[in-house]
Parts: structure tokens; sequence; C-alpha cells
């Protein structure tokens, strides 16, 4: 099981170490290098409809998955109390960590116009799968 780190910061550093949670409370984000290793840069948003920090006081947590479809290595995983947990690969209209209130959120917000602030690709994951749960 791998653990991630975390360190809280005012600023997301330039060089960010493998393992390792950057969180800025002040910006509303987190960064880290996919956990798979091939050194891409994840950044996550918290907001209402993007990703959610749990932080214990000892460990964090982060909700929803982690899906890198936009990477090479395409991985997919939850960092759950401080350990990563990696899920099956999205492919051939699987989905393996969808969660169905998520999922809601995500149509609702999408199906209204206050959506064009969102990252592309992430729309267009999440309307892909929104699709796929409807059919
Ligand atoms: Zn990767």
């Amino acid at each position: 099981m791998k653990i991630m780190q975390h360190k809280f910061v005012e600023y997301i550093p330039e060089d960010i170490e493998q393992g390792t949670l950057y969180i800025s409370m002040q910006y509303a984000t987190a960064v880290h290098k996919c956990s798979c290793g091939c050194g891409e840069e994840v950044v996550t948003p918290f907001s209402p409809t993007d990703w959610k920090l749990l932080f214990d006081g000892d460990s964090i947590s982060l909700n929803p998955s982690i899906g890198n479809w936009g990477f090479a290595c395409k991985s997919h995983y939850f960092i759950k109390n401080s350990q990563v947990i990696w899920c099956k690969q999205w492919s051939n209209q699987q989905i393996a960590c969808g969660k169905k209130h998520d999922l809601k959120n995500k149509s609702d917000y999408y199906t209204s116009n206050s959506a064009t602030e969102s990252p592309k690709l992430l729309k267009k994951f999440w309307s892909k799968v929104i699709t796929f749960f409807k059919e």
C-alpha cells in the first residue's frame, strides 16, 4: 500500500515531491504527482462539485477518486487515510469508482450554465459518465 504524505502550504512549490500531496487552503487546491510514478502533476481543486479534502488531524482523504484520464497512464485511485487505493482503469463504459450522489451533483451542475468555468476534460469525462449511467 502506497502512503501519500501531505504538506499544508500557502503556495504550491515548483518542485513537488512524488508521494506528497501539497495542500493550499488559501487557494482551495491540492497538487501531487501521479501515484503511478509517471511524473505527471495532478491538480485537484476543492469545490462543491470537485474534490473534497478530509483531514482528521493525522491523515488526509480526497473524494471523489482521482482519474487521470488525460495522462498516458490513465491511472485511477483514491487517496484515503493517506493511503493510495488503486481502482480499475476506466475502459469501455466501465466505471469502477463512480458514486451516484457525486454523479447527481455533476449532473445538476453540468446541465446548468455555470459549467463553462470547469476544465474541459473533466467536463467531457463527466458527461460521458452521466450518459453511461442514464442508459
Ligand atoms: Zn501516472
